[in-house]
């Protein structure tokens, strides 16, 4: 307003050149500022987040008391939903402690999951063994000793009390929500004719949705060493464009790791996993690729329980734009199932030799993150983190060279291929 007013009193020349340096400096001052806001924001994405220092449960008749010890005293939200029955707390970007720092479960929950849950969010889901209602929440000030504390407090309640709750909760949650994000467009420009082959690598799970455990390792952490190994070989050999559906510890739904495959016109997609079991002599790499009707029963458990990511970490599936339907996506289906087939075949063959496979090493069943219908995909289970040896292995960044080797083998075989197969008339 000022500024304006000085402009406006015409013939003055000393205030119009004081004008142009106070423009000066407010643009100095914007630069600033622009630096600074995005230091800022780097920074609490990555480094000045508050620290959960620990993570304690008490129960007693009906009651379950859930305390979050922290540096820094944070907002946080909670909410409740169903099928499972969970409670979720959501919080800003924690550092969050490392490895199997989780209580054991007690009194009315029975789990516990926190991690990254997007770029800005983290998350903590409760599961819950009976149905339980949030009877108080609320965050004390460092005292006697005790840092920060976020402490919530359960209470039993009837499921007709609980069902309720979660219709209330989502009611809140829509209001407050911006309208709902039409499922995103999927570009289809045309290819570039002489662009090198695109491989998405997927890290199965990450940030709130641990995976399977081992006695040491953790699944989200296995995947993602793997993955970063296999991206740097295939990089390396000059022949590929690599993306990773995520490069940290984060949180992915299902559906946009699948989007990630889509978005960059892929050739290849590779999800990458380990899994868990109960018989702990079971180990060796395996294979999976897409099929309404399973290949075996275990393959069909294992899909069910890697279908379950989305679940594990609280996404309200009420809230979800529903899967776009498409005639065509059955068509280029058949085609991109035929090439999925051809690449477990190259993977298990250059694999055979450099580690032990578990028998019927390729199998199918209807695994969510495979559905991409123009995208030949596969999903790799590199061992069983309940089997020592299988653990170990995945733990050694040697073990991790080796496979990733004979997978750039297989993906050289697969794309050579196709190559000659476009070639011919
Ligand atoms: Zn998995």
């Amino acid at each position: 307003m000022t500024a304006r007013g000085y402009i406006t009193s015409r013939n003055d020349v000393f205030i119009k050149r004081e004008y142009g340096v106070f423009m000066r400096l407010i643009l100095v001052f914007r630069w600033f500022l622009l630096v600074g806001l995005s230091f800022g924001s780097v920074g609490a994405a990555f480094a000045d987040v508050a620290r959960v220092q620990n993570i304690r449960l008490g129960a007693s008749e009906g009651a379950t008391r859930l305390v979050l010890e922290m540096s820094e005293r944070v907002d946080f939200k909670v909410f409740l939903l169903d099928s499972p029955r969970r409670i979720v707390v959501d919080l800003p970007s924690l550092d969050w402690p490392e490895g199997d720092a989780s209580p054991v479960p007690k009194g009315l929950i029975s789990g516990l999951r926190f991690g990254q849950f997007t770029a800005t969010q983290s998350r903590l889901v409760i599961d819950l063994n009976t149905p339980a209602l949030v009877a108080r929440s609320f965050v004390l000030d460092p005292a006697s000793g005790f840092p920060h504390r976020l402490v919530v407090d359960l209470k039993v309640s009837r499921a007709q009390r609980f069902a309720e709750q979660v219709a209330s909760d989502r009611a809140a949650k829509r209001a407050q929500a911006p309208a709902p994000v039409a499922p995103p467009v999927i570009s289809q420009a045309p290819r570039k004719p002489n662009r090198k082959p695109v491989v998405v690598i997927d890290a199965g799970h990450g940030g709130v949705d641990p995976g399977a455990s081992g006695r040491k390792a953790r699944e989200k952490t296995v995947t993602l060493a793997f993955s970063k190994e296999l991206a740097r070989q295939l990089r390396n050999s000059g022949k590929y464009e690599v993306y990773l559906t995520r490069s940290r510890d984060i949180y992915i739904p299902l559906r946009q790791r699948v989007n990630v495959a889509r978005k960059h016109q892929a050739d290849l997609f590779i999800s990458i996993h380990a899994d868990a079991i109960k018989r702990k002599n079971v180990r060796g790499m395996s294979i999976y690729t897409l099929s309404e009707t399973a290949s075996d029963k275990e393959a069909a458990a294992l899909a069910r329980k890697e279908n379950r990511s989305d679940i594990i970490v609280g996404i309200d599936f009420d809230d979800q734009p529903p899967e776009v339907a498409d005639i065509l996506i059955d068509l280029a289906q058949r085609e991109t199932k035929n090439l999925s087939v051809k690449f477990a075949n190259l993977v298990v063959k250059n694999a055979r030799g450099s580690t032990r496979l578990l028998e019927r090493t390729h199998r199918f069943a209807g695994f969510r993150v495979l559905k991409a219908p123009d995208v030949p995909s596969v999903l790799i289970e590199l061992g069983f983190l309940t089997n020592r040896s299988d653990e170990k292995q995945l733990l050694s960044a040697s073990w991790r060279r080796k496979i990733a080797k004979s997978l750039v083998k297989s993906v050289d075989g697969f794309f050579s291929s196709s190559q000659q197969a476009r070639m011919t008339p």
